[in-house]
């Protein structure tokens, strides 16, 4: 039989109504003669309150234990779900990541699919099972522990699944009814896009976009998988939702296709550190080794052989990445004047493939953010898309200015 995958994000199955609700519609699936692996997240606001307890207990805790207590909320929604669906008698059946087994690195909280083996599910189905429901954003180590998959990760396990399984579609449901050309709940100005290529939609996601996990797009591109983001809350439609396509399947787009944000950003700078070979290695080696995500990096000229060194990171990572960059200067790894954390910090960023061919983009947006009296701390480029830092109280009215500026209500 025909297999689709069918995603429920935290706010579709936030309490025991939105379940049963988002169990009708996988039961409208079955009928149709699918067999259906549901991949659900946890209750809405559930990984929050774990990765609480978390920081509460242990600061710099060890990612292990953060795995095994984060990845619980997705257990008991998976439960839930396999049992509403046999209330209405549907055959389902719930999966851990372990059972399945989703095996992954040992990247913990941020581990990443190695694969998928089929066999288990598949004897299941064999055996009558129509709806497999599986646990999100979890898997297993190669040392038979836990991980999780980074946060947003159902989005992940969810594409993976219909690669391994050649789905026919992965439709990930979640609580607005597409991909919008930016955040609907910042700019009530924003318009849902019908289609989105693959390249914006993974740019978009992975400047803060959360409405997709940025691996999911990546793995969506990679293994063809075609991908549809929806709402649970809305009565559909085939037509309905943003599909994430191919660039060649879309017939005219703005230059820009959209703005996105990120507001837990922070910007650290080392101070007069050496200008020679070999600087930047250690410390973003040093950070690496720490598990610290660094983004945006940019170096001083230098003067009398020091320099600046600055980076952008996650605000939840700075005390780790202060920890070990601290460490380094006291074992006498690194030496530099002093360390300058701004914690304080948003990044906004404006994506199309259309500024492969357009110039003027970068001019437009530096013109609307200085006219707004914002000003720019760090930018970076790439070719389809522009980043600046800039303090977080002018946030929403740079992404607001943008989106007006490039017009992008306007199909
Ligand atoms: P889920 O719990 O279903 O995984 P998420 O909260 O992870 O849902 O993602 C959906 C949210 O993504 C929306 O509520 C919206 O606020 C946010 N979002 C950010 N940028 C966009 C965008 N460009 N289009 C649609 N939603 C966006
Ligand atoms: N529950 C996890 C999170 O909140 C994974 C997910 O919902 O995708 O990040
Ligand atoms: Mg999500």
């Amino acid at each position: 039989m025909p297999v689709l995958v069918m995603k429920f994000g935290g706010t579709s199955v936030a309490n025991l109504d939105r379940i049963r609700r988002a169990a009708k519609r996988v039961g409208v699936e079955v009928a149709k003669g699918y067999d259906v692996i549901v991949i659900v997240s946890a209750m809405s606001g559930e990984t929050n309150k774990l990765v609480g307890l978390v920081d509460e207990t242990s600061p710099l805790y060890d990612a292990r234990e953060y795995d095994a207590i984060v990845s619980s909320g997705e257990n008991v929604t998976a439960g839930l779900m396999a049992l509403t669906l046999q209330e209405m008698d549907v055959p389902a059946r719930s999966w851990q990541g372990w059972q399945v087994p989703l095996l992954t690195t040992s990247a913990h909280s941020q581990a990443r699919i190695e694969e998928i083996p089929t066999h288990n599910l598949n004897a299941k189905f064999g055996e009558g099972m129509r709806v497999a429901v599986v646990a999100g954003f979890q898997g297993l180590s190669p040392e038979g522990r836990i991980t999780t998959l980074g946060r947003g990760g159902s989005d992940t396990t969810a594409v993976a699944f219909a690669a391994a399984f050649g789905a026919e579609r992965c439709d990930i449901y979640t609580d607005v009814d597409g991909v919008y050309t930016t955040d609907p709940r910042i700019s009530p100005k924003a318009r849902k896009l019908d289609k989105i290529s693959f390249e914006e939609m993974l740019e978009l996601a992975s400047l803060g976009a959360k409405v997709l996990q940025t691996r999911s797009v990546e793995l969506a591109m990679r293994f063809k998988v075609k991908l549809r983001v929806l709402s649970s809350f809305e009565e559909q439609s085939d037509e309905a939702g943003t599909l994430v396509c191919d660039e060649e399947e879309i017939m005219e787009s703005n230059v820009v296709a959209g703005v996105a944000y990120s507001r837990d950003e922070a910007k650290m700078t080392l101070l007069s550190v050496a200008d020679r070979p070999g600087i930047a290695s250690i410390i973003f080696g040093c950070l690496s080794d720490a598990g610290v995500n660094v983004d945006m990096i940019v170096q001083n000229i230098s003067e009398d052989g020091r320099t600046d060194m600055t980076c952008s990171l996650p605000t939840d990572q700075v005390a780790r990445a202060k920890q070990a960059l601290e460490q380094l200067k006291t074992d006498g790894g690194l030496n530099y004047a002093e360390l300058v954390t701004d914690d304080d910090v948003a990044k906004v960023s404006v994506v199309g493939i259309g500024m492969r061919s357009q110039s003027g983009v970068a001019a437009k947006m530096f013109k609307v953010l200085s006219d707004e009296g914002v000003n720019i701390k760090v930018i970076t480029t790439s070719e389809i898309k522009i980043s600046v830092l800039i303090d977080r109280k002018y946030m929403e009215l740079a992404v607001q200015a943008l989106h007006d500026a490039f017009e992008l209500e306007k199909a």
